[in-house]
């Protein structure tokens, strides 16, 4: 149970989001007089900021490079090596991997943290949590602390591979449901909704749905969605927990992950998810995030696995057992799940096919 009459909110004191905003970085650290900066990234992302690269190496600053998904035994080992550094920040710059092991040190050291994220794969480029791997080879989410600083270069997430941007439009298109079932329990439980952290999940989703001609090709939606993963970590620490993005798309997510070996990208399966989970609810959004969805090309990206029913029967066994969080998977039988699941399999299939016989 959280205090809420003591609890404090941490947002960031910074957030630039625009093309160019990298170049940036280094006339922010002088004026903000940290002169004694661990960076947190890794050399290919180094290699594609050369501006950033330069600077690093004139001013000779320490830097930690991470070489694998983020595992809490071995970031333990190395929290000694950072704190060492006695760094006035710590400044992370890359994808998931990365802002995620910045964000555990920074909360374990209690540093500064400015994070400049290259890739819009998910909403933790701005959240107080971090997904970690755990020694029982499973993976969990644990608390971190918010960015003092959120420097996100549109130019550079519009340039990277586009199945990162369609990863981030289904982590962020999942606020619709992670809300449906925020709603349920606090029907069914009594569970309090924080009024800022729904609101805040509201703008995310539909900063999406109603963005006109919406396409990945276009940097202004790349910057919306950009924003809109920004606004879904936010809520998350006015919440004072997940509640607001994460619902039980999120949970047959993380089922997904053991079942598929966490070979797929988080928010191809939270977006996916959050197709099946509307329909069980017999939403009124669904069809509108089936068609963005579907119009955007977001399915095509999507592994075959993801469809194949057999396997979801496998994710539905564990779903439950992720976490206690109340949700829609309380309320229906996996027998209904199922039924659910391939009638809305059968319509994600016809609206693709709809949409290539219409281009
Ligand atoms: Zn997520």
């Amino acid at each position: 149970m959280i205090d809420h009459s003591t609890r404090s909110i941490e947002i960031p004191k910074y957030i630039i989001v625009k093309p160019g905003a990298s170049e940036g970085l280094s006339a922010f650290l002088e004026m903000m007089r940290f002169n004694n900066v661990c960076f947190v990234t890794q050399k290919e992302v180094l290699d594609i900021l050369p501006q950033i690269k330069d600077s690093i190496e004139s001013k000779d600053q320490s830097v930690f490079m991470v070489d694998e998904r983020p595992n809490l035994n071995n970031l333990i080992s190395k929290v000694d090596l950072v704190h060492s550094i006695r760094p006035d920040a710590l400044v992370g710059i890359g994808g998931g991997s990365v802002l995620d092991t910045v964000k555990f040190f920074g909360h374990i050291l209690n540093i500064p943290l400015i994070l400049l994220p290259t890739l819009a794969s998910n909403d933790g480029i701005c959240s107080p949590v971090v997904s970690m791997k755990l020694g029982n080879g499973r993976s969990d989410s644990l608390r971190a602390r918010m960015p003092f600083a959120l420097f996100a270069d549109v130019s550079v997430i519009h340039r990277a591979p586009k199945k990162y941007l369609y990863a981030g439009l289904g982590d962020a298109i999942s606020n619709v449901t992670a809300l449906l079932d925020w709603e349920l329990s606090a029907q069914r439980t009594g569970e309090e909704i924080d009024y800022f952290a729904k609101t805040l999940s509201i703008m995310s989703y539909k900063s999406l749905l109603n963005f006109r001609r919406a396409s990945i090709d276009d940097e202004d939606f790349v910057e919306t969605l950009v924003n809109s993963l920004i606004t879904s970590g936010i809520s998350m620490e006015y919440a004072g927990n997940s509640r607001s993005a994460s619902g039980s798309e999120h949970m047959l997510s993380h089922a997904a992950d053991v079942v598929f070996d966490s070979n797929f990208l988080h928010g191809f399966q939270t977006g996916f998810y959050t197709c099946i989970i509307l329909k069980a609810y017999d939403a009124e959004l669904y069809e509108k995030v089936l068609e963005l969805l579907c119009d955007l090309g977001f399915f095509s990206y999507l592994p075959e696995d993801l469809f194949d029913s057999g396997r979801f029967s496998e994710i539905l066994k564990i779903a439950r057992t992720i976490r206690q969080r109340y949700t829609i998977l309380n309320t229906l039988d996996d027998e209904k799940l199922l039924e659910v699941f391939e009638d809305s399999v059968s319509e994600i299939r016809y609206a693709i096919s709809h949409a290539d016989s219409r281009t």
